[in-house]
C-alpha cells in the first residue's frame, strides 16, 4: 500500500469542511446519482444521509472536538504535533484512551463481546449508508461496497465469538498443589491505523480486537476516508462502547507518528506500506525508557500467481481478471505478477487480452462498472507515469474514461521475475514466463523479492500443489481460484517478510496478540 499524501497541516486545516467535502472537490467527475440507495437516506437517529451539511455535523460529533480545532492556524495544529508538546492532540486523545482502559478491562469479556454482536447488528442496520460512504468517498464498486460492510460485520462477529470461546480465565494443572490460573487481559490503550482500501472492514477490524481483548483503542483511519470511520465510530458508541474507549483521530503522517511516539500505549496495529511500519517499529523502540510493546503490521506484496500447462485456460484468465483488476488492483492481495509455463503464454495472453476488453471501467456508482477509479490524484499521477514509461512492453490496455482517476486496466512484459522490484498500488499487471521443470527454483525466484503476502498456483498436477505449499513464503496460497477476498474465519489473512508481522486478521490466533497474558499461582 502506498505511503499517505496529504499532510497533517492540509488535513488539519479545516476538517469540517474537508468531511462536508465528500462527494465535492475532493471527489471530481464522479456524482452519485440520487437515487441509488432511495431518493432519501435516513440513518437510525433519522438524518438525511443524502445531506452534506448534517453528514457534517454527525462525523464531526464523533471525530475532533471542535474547540480543538477552530481557531489554531495550521501552522499552530502541525507544530503541536510535531514537537509531541503535553497539549498535543494525539495526546490528549490517548490520555482519553488511558483514563477509560480500567473500566473497559474490567467490565469482562461477555459485556465487551456483546457490544461487538450489537455494533455487527447496527453495521447491517446501516448497511445501505455506510455502502454509499464507501462508493462517494473510497470510490469503490457497488459490490466491493457491498463486500466492505459485510467484512466489518464479519470481524465482528468472529471476534466476539472468539473472544467468548477463548479468552475465558483458564485453570491450569497445579501438580505441587497450587492454584495456577492463566487470564487473557488488554494491555492497555491501542493506537490503531488503518488503511483507506478496506476503510470499514479493515478499520474496525484493528478496532473490534483490540477492544474485545480488553483494551481501550486510538484509531486513526488514512486521511482519504475519514468519513466511513467517524460514522462506524458513531455506530460503536451506539452500540455501547464508551466514547473513550473508542476515540476517533483524524490525521495523516504526523498524527501517526505522534500517536505512536506516545511511550503510553501499549500496542500498535497498522496495516499500509511498509515503509510506514518500519517507521512505526523504530519509533517504538526509539526510547531506552519506553515499554516493549507489540506491533502488528499489516503491509503490501509483490504477489505472483504461476500457472503450469495443466491449468484449465477459461479458469485462469477468470482468476487473473480478478484478482489482478477487480477494485482497480488496489488491494495488498491483488496479482502483481503471473508467471506462465512458456508453452501456454502465447494463448494465455490472447485469451487475456479478451477478456480485458469486456471490463468496463467507470463510474463506481454505475452497477456494471468492474473497475472504478484510483483513490487519489497523486496514486493516478504515479501510476500513469509509470505505466507510460513501460509503453513498449504493453501486452495490452484497455479503454478507459479520461475524465476523473482512470487507471486504464493494462498488462506489462517482463523479461524476468526480478525485473518486478516494488508493488504497483493499481490495475497493472506484470507478465513473465517460466520454463517446464523448472518449478522449484521459479518459487524460490518470486520468494527472493522479500515479500509474502499471498501466492497464486493454477495446476492440475497434485505433487506441483504440494511443492509450492512446502516452499512458498507467503502468508495466504491460493490454489485453483482468485487470489483475493480472504473470508474471516475461513481464510485468515496477513504476510511475512516485507510483507507483516505475521498475525492473521480473521483468524483463530489473532485476538491472543492483543492480550497481555497473566497468571496467578496461589498455593492452597
Ligand atoms: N483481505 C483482503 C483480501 O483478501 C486484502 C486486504 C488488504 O488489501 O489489505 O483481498
Amino acid at each position: 500500500l502506498a505511503d499517505e499524501q496529504m499532510t497533517d497541516a492540509e488535513i488539519l486545516a479545516d476538517p469540517v469542511e474537508k468531511i462536508a467535502a465528500v462527494g465535492g472537490t475532493r471527489h471530481p467527475g464522479i456524482p452519485l446519482p440520487k437515487d441509488l440507495f432511495g431518493p432519501e437516506r435516513k440513518n437510525s437517529e433519522g438524518i438525511d444521509l443524502n445531506d452534506r451539511a448534517i453528514l457534517a455535523k454527525v462525523a464531526h460529533q464523533v471525530s475532533f472536538v471542535p474547540s480543538e480545532v477552530e481557531g489554531r492556524s495550521r501552522g499552530r495544529i502541525s507544530t503541536s504535533l510535531d514537537t509531541n508538546d503535553e497539549g498535543g492532540v494525539a495526546q490528549g486523545f490517548v490520555a482519553r484512551a488511558l483514563s477509560a482502559y480500567p473500566a473497559w478491562e474490567a467490565a469482562g469479556v461477555d459485556h465487551r463481546a456483546a457490544c461487538l454482536d450489537r455494533l455487527a447488528d447496527l453495521l447491517e442496520q446501516e448497511r445501505d449508508a455506510l455502502m454509499r460512504i464507501a462508493v462517494q468517498e473510497a470510490k469503490k464498486t457497488i459490490p466491493d461496497a457491498l463486500g466492505e460492510v459485510r467484512e466489518a460485520v464479519d470481524f465482528c462477529r468472529y471476534y466476539a465469538q472468539q473472544a467468548r470461546d477463548h479468552l475465558q480465565p483458564l485453570e491450569l494443572p497445579g501438580p505441587t498443589g497450587e492454584r495456577n490460573l492463566l487470564r487473557m487481559e488488554g494491555r492497555g490503550a491501542w493506537v490503531c491505523i488503518a488503511p483507506w482500501n478496506f476503510p470499514l472492514a479493515i478499520f474496525l477490524g484493528q478496532v473490534a480486537a483490540a477492544l474485545v481483548t480488553g483494551n481501550t483503542v486510538v484509531a486513526k483511519p488514512a486521511p482519504q476516508t475519514p468519513e466511513i470511520a467517524a460514522y462506524a465510530v458513531g455506530l460503536a458508541h451506539s452500540a455501547g462502547i464508551p466514547e473513550d474507549a473508542l476515540v476517533l483521530a483524524i490525521g495523516g503522517p504526523e498524527m501517526g507518528a505522534a500517536l505512536t511516539a506516545d511511550p503510553r500505549i501499549a500496542g500498535v496495529a497498522f496495516t499500509g506500506s511498509t515503509a510506514t511500519a518500519k517507521r512505526i517499529a523504530r519509533t517504538l523502540l526509539e526510547d531506552e525508557d519506553r515499554p516493549i510493546v507489540p506491533l502488528i503490521a499489516e503491509t503490501g506484496g509483490i504477489n505472483a500467481m504461476i500457472v503450469d500447462s495443466t491449468a484449465l485456460p477459461e479458469q485462469v484468465v477468470q482468476d487473473v481478471v480478478t484478482s489482478a483488476f477487480r477494485s482497480a488492483g488496489q488491494r495488498c492481495s491483488a496479482l502483481r505478477l503471473l508467471v506462465l509455463q512458456e508453452e501456454i503464454a502465447d494463448r494465455t495472453l490472447e485469451m487475456l487480452a479478451g477478456a480485458m476488453d469486456t471490463l468496463v471501467v467507470g463510474d463506481p456508482a454505475d452497477p456494471r462498472t468492474d473497475v472504478g477509479p484510483v483513490i487519489d490524484q497523486g496514486a493516478y499521477d504515479r501510476l500513469m507515469t509509470y505505466r507510460e514509461t513501460q509503453g513498449d512492453r504493453w501486452i495490452k490496455t484497455v479503454d478507459a474514461p479520461r475524465d476523473g482517476l482512470f487507471v486504464p486496466p493494462t498488462a506489462i512484459r517482463l523479461d524476468a521475475i526480478e525485473d518486478l522490484k516494488r508493488e504497483w498500488f493499481g490495475p497493472i499487471l506484470h507478465v513473465t514466463t517460466w520454463k517446464a521443470g523448472q518449478l522449484e527454483d521459479t518459487i524460490r525466484r518470486v520468494n527472493r523479492s522479500g515479500f509474502g503476502l499471498t501466492m497464486g498456483l493454477h495446476s492440475r498436477i497434485a505433487r506441483s500443489a504440494d511443492d509450492v505449499e512446502q516452499l512458498a513464503r507467503v502468508g495466504n496460497l491460493y490454489v485453483n481460484r482468485s487470489m483475493i477476498g480472504a473470508i474471516v474465519g475461513s481464510q485468515p489473512f496477513g504476510g511475512e517478510g516485507l510483507s507483516g508481522t505475521g498475525p492473521k486478521a480473521g483468524g483463530p490466533h489473532y485476538l491472543p496478540r492483543f492480550c497481555a497474558e497473566r497468571v496467578t499461582s496461589t498455593d492452597t
